[in-house]
């Protein structure tokens, strides 16, 4: 291995930029050249990469967002775009691309691979949505979870003081681990998630039942691709039906990705990116690089790609146990 790239694609996650600096800092360690890709694919598709030294991943471990930026690029998805992101790493001499990303970043880096043998690829999961098979937690989810359980314990300040019933809704458009883990974490009243059927008469059970026990304020966590509707749809739904309290409907939005990385996001990002350079110069290809159980695994990223991970039976019914 000669000559290693590094991109983050989709989404930012905090963490990101830790991953990044665990990188250059492994190839440079193995005398290898290493490159940060400017803008994710798009980047790749406009010859934007620039050779990075140890100095220049300095005093980023603590930073939200990602230094290398990210997007989202549809060029990148047509023969065309494969093509040009391919001339110009073969152009510059790059072996091997590291991606930090979701599983729509490891379609492109499998696509790459698979099209360009010359070229190995290894994915790093770094999502926000901790949906990937093959890793106990993706690079930023725990950060993600941390914001929304300060957001949601302020907002519970303000529920109990004014008797009021919130809606809180987070991010999750197919996955509801954001919702279930941080709802936990906040003693919500209900947490709703796209992964199982939401019951409003059954919400409003938990509801009365925490009015006839002079319950002062409740806070509902609803995942932002719930069966049901976002935070909106399900208040006006359940204030039909039950309208004790005082209704509100908090979004919270973007501040879910940003952020400085907690301890457990800058540690898991160190030691996937140092695990990534390294599977690559074993001769690794096509492969994600995740953790599970405490122990680094290595899995083909086709898998990464088409498998979810599972929500936990037993963490739904201590959820409901928990709102009695
Ligand atoms: P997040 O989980 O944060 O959304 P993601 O990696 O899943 O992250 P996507 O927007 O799905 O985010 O994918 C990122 C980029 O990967 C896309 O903009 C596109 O350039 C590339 N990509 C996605 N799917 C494919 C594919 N089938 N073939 C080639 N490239 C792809």
């Amino acid at each position: 291995m000669q000559h290693i790239a590094v991109l983050t694609s989709g989404g930012d996650a905090p963490g990101m930029n830790a991953c990044i600096r665990a990188v250059v800092r492994t190839a440079i360690y193995h005398n290898c050249k290493i490159s940060g890709v400017i803008g994710g694919y798009e980047g790749l598709i406009h010859n934007e990469l620039k050779e990075l030294s140890s100095a220049d991943v300095g005093n980023i471990i603590q930073r939200g967002g990602t230094i290398l930026k990210t997007a989202r690029s549809l060029r990148y998805k047509t023969e065309e775009g494969l093509d040009t992101a391919y001339q110009n790493l073969k152009t510059r001499g790059v072996d091997g691309l590291v991606v930090i990303g979701g599983d729509g970043s490891f379609r492109g880096a499998e696509a790459l691979a698979k099209k360009y043998p010359d070229i190995k690829v290894i994915g790093i999961p770094g999502t926000i949505d901790n949906d990937l098979f093959g890793t106990d937690f993706t690079i930023g989810y725990d950060t993600a979870i941390n914001t929304v359980v300060q957001a949601v314990d302020n907002i519970r300040d303000t529920a109990i003081s004014h008797n009021r019933l919130f809606f809180v809704e987070v991010m999750g458009r197919d996955a509801g681990l954001i919702a279930l883990r941080s709802g936990i974490a906040c003693g919500a009243e209900a947490i709703l998630i796209p992964e199982t059927t939401t019951y409003i008469d059954k919400l409003v059970e938990v509801l009365e039942r925490g009015w006839s026990r002079k319950k002062t304020g409740c806070v509902i966590i609803v995942a932002e691709g719930d069966d049901a509707g976002g935070a909106y749809k399900v208040a006006e739904i359940v204030k039909q039906k039950f309208d004790k309290y005082e209704t509100k409907v908090a979004i919270l939005g973007h501040i879910q990705r940003g952020g400085s990385p907690t301890c457990m996001d800058r540690v898991l990002a160190t030691r996937l990116g140092y695990e990534a350079v390294t599977s690559l110069l074993e001769g690794k290809n096509r492969i994600m690089v995740g953790q599970v159980s405490g122990k680094v695994t290595h899995i083909p990223l086709t898998k990464a790609v088409k498998h979810n991970s599972e929500i936990n039976e037993t963490i739904l019914q201590i959820a409901e146990i928990m709102s009695l």
